[in-house]
């Protein structure tokens, strides 16, 4: 069986380190020259659009997506003559936030209140009637903090504006969150269901810098909460594959920021901490075949590389420590790679994570 995957990079590369084991075959198309999936699998560099390319794709076994700004016109140019999963409805609802929270209210998800925003006027009226702080978001295309603006008070408003007016763009309440969660759900060609254990994330100027699994201090209700969420979004998207569900915690209460119809960085942990990592349950999801178990194998974290990869052997001389490359050149902030941490117990599994800290902070002094 062949996997067309739009999108090389280092979801792609792990997508496929996780296919090949199950025997399967990956073709990715990316404009991007030796992307991360390209330096391990078959990969088309071509624009998005390129019919060669997509004919190319249509001719795999099942398509599937690795990041959620490919063009939605690809996917469902795609879906006419190969199955493609997730289904581009996925892809539509989560490249638009308005869609997105519009789709969580229909569902009876909480989530901040918002507004669409298309005139500083628009804006006005919006920052009047939900209040500050709140947060100006692009509705399209905003990724890791990027296209967002806080603003303070109603007198920020030119500012806000000033700063990323002109594009449609979604107001939201400033959620006053204890921490930050997620959730990755997956669901078969066959409707079953299955969910990973709450992950909490620590973000840094809006990039995730650290995941815990499964988040620590959670009561099963939180767990049963999340799951019920995912759950109710999954079908009704019709989605196969995995999805990841964004989640503010506020004192026990969980609020809905986002959903990633997709693999997700906040799953990485699930390669060496789950029984069946999110990369090798996609594919069993897409392909038609059974899901494998969901829970952790234990405390685990994952620390993102930001920038450049350290010295692998300062790093793989800390125990229980995985390293994942993804063969990317180093540029500032840039996701370049992540280690997976496991330990017996949390606090061990905090000195673990510190040790690598302390290891990531000595490189770049
Ligand atoms: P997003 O791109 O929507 O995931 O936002 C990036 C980060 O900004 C989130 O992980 C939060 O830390 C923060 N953020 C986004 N929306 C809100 C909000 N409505 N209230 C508070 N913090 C937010």
């Amino acid at each position: 069986m062949k996997v067309g995957v739009l999108g090389a990079g280092q979801l792609g590369r792990m997508l496929a380190l996780a296919g090949y084991p199950l025997g399967l075959k990956f073709l990715f198309l990316d404009p991007t020259p030796d992307a991360p999936a390209g330096q391990v699998a078959e990969q088309i560099v071509a624009p998005w659009d390129d019919p060669k390319a997509l004919d190319a794709l249509a001719h795999t076994d099942v398509v599937s997506y690795e990041f959620e700004s490919v063009p939605d016109i690809a996917a469902r140019t795609l879906a006419e003559r190969v199955p493609v999963w997730p289904p581009p409805a996925s892809l539509a609802v989560a490249q638009d936030r308005l869609r997105e929270k519009e789709a969580f209210r229909e569902l009876g998800i909480a989530t901040a209140p918002f507004a669409a925003v298309d005139s500083e006027a628009e804006l006005a009226r919006a920052v009047s009637e939900i209040g500050t702080p709140a947060v100006l978001k692009t509705r399209r295309l905003g990724y890791d903090g990027k296209g967002q603006y806080v603003l303070r008070s109603a007198a920020d408003v030119p500012k806000a504006w000033a700063a990323i007016g002109g594009v449609p763009l979604l107001l939201e309440g400033f959620v006053s969150f204890s921490r930050e969660l997620s959730v990755l759900g997956v669901r078969g060609q066959d409707g079953r269901t299955a969910f990973y254990p709450l992950v909490e994330n620590e973000h840094e100027r809006g990039i995730l810098r650290i995941s815990r699994a499964p988040a620590p201090s959670t009561e099963p209700k939180l767990q049963a909460r999340a799951e019920t969420m995912s759950r109710s979004l999954l079908e009704y998207l019709g989605h196969v594959g995995v999805l990841a569900l964004e989640l503010f915690d506020v004192n026990g209460e969980l609020y809905a920021n986002e959903i990633a119809p997709r693999v997700h960085n906040s799953g990485h942990w699930t390669i060496e901490g789950a029984r069946t990592s999110q990369f090798e349950n996609h594919l069993r999801a897409i392909s038609g075949l059974p899901l494998g178990d969901t829970s952790a194998l234990g405390p685990a974290a994952m620390v993102n590389l930001l920038g450049e990869v350290p010295s692998p052997a300062r790093l793989l001389a800390l125990p229980d420590v995985h390293l994942h490359d993804y063969g990317k050149q180093p540029r500032p902030d840039r996701k370049v790679g992540h280690v997976t941490l496991r330990a017996p117990d949390f606090a061990t599994l905090d000195a673990r994570i510190a040790d690598v800290q302390a290891l990531l902070a000595a490189k770049n002094t």
